[in-house]
């Protein structure tokens, strides 16, 4: 059902009030890997809109390696970010890691992030499939092209046709940086899926310094948008602090990506 066989036409989503990802527009989603305060949500939200940015992300649950690490605000989190995100009209994309969270978090978001982890979350990718939001669904840690498919399958077969597919990086021997941005897959999907591409240069490289090349790079590759991390203090982040770009960088990156659209 996702394959261009399928459905020749893009698959464009509309999230309201005008904002539409998919072939035609090419969108950015800024904003930090965790949500963590009224003042730092309003901080991101000042800099988007300043910016002309209408998707925010930041989680709330947050799928940490360490236990011990920071795990997020949970929903008291979430429905301060929706609050602030209403009053300024933008968009929330924020992870859902679970079936039981779909429920409580569905007011609240616009988009629904499945993350790398999660990929194949087979329960999770129905119930989604069963749920009327759009979903972003990122590429496993080590996951093929042919597996973020499948798992978009599940959602797309269930009912759910609003889907994003995320490159966010694969897992590889190098050390040089976090992961290895497969900027490959772009091209593949667009030919293979008439869903949108987004790209994730954050999680992809894993470094400050790289995310505007990387970014650049999937532009020129034909991504439908990217997500991305930016804080105000990104060395103060609670989570991802070394690939979180601070809000010059971001202004930087914005309007570059956009000249780069523009030439495409
Ligand atoms: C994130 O977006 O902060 C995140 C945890 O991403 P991923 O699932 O790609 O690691
Ligand atoms: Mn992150």
């Amino acid at each position: 059902l996702i394959s261009r066989k399928w459905r020749v036409e893009p698959t464009r989503i509309d999230l309201g009030d005008g904002v539409t990802v998919g072939e035609g527009n090419f969108s950015i989603m800024a904003g930090p890997c965790s949500i963590e305060s009224e003042a730092q949500i309003e901080s991101v939200v000042a800099h988007l809109k300043e910016n002309n940015v209408k998707i925010m992300r930041g989680g709330v649950f947050k799928p940490r390696s360490s236990p011990y690490a920071f795990r997020g605000l949970g929903l008291d989190g979430l429905k301060m970010f929706h609050r602030i995100c209403r009053e300024n009209g933008i968009k929330i994309i924020t992870e859902v890691m679970q079936v039981s969270q779909i429920e409580e978090m569905i007011d609240y978001v616009d988009v629904f992030q499945v993350g790398a982890r999660n990929s194949q979350n087979f329960n999770l990718l129905d119930s989604l499939g069963e749920a009327q939001k759009p979903v972003l669904l990122k590429r496993g840690i080590s996951g093929t092209i042919e597996e973020l498919l499948q798992a978009a399958e599940y959602i797309f077969s269930n009912g759910n046709e609003k889907i994003m597919l995320c490159e966010r990086g694969i897992r590889g021997y190098e050390k040089a940086y976090r992961n290895i941005l497969d900027l490959n897959a772009v091209p593949v999907l667009k030919e293979k899926t008439h869903l949108p591409v987004i790209v994730d240069p954050s999680h992809g490289i894993g470094l400050r310094d790289y995310v505007e090349s990387m970014s650049l790079a999937a532009v020129m590759a034909g991504a439908d948008g990217v997500i991305y991390e930016t804080h105000q203090t990104p060395e103060k982040a609670f989570s991802d602090a070394q690939q979180t770009v601070d809000f010059q960088e971001s202004e930087r990156l914005i309007r570059r990506m956009r000249a780069a659209y523009e030439l495409r």
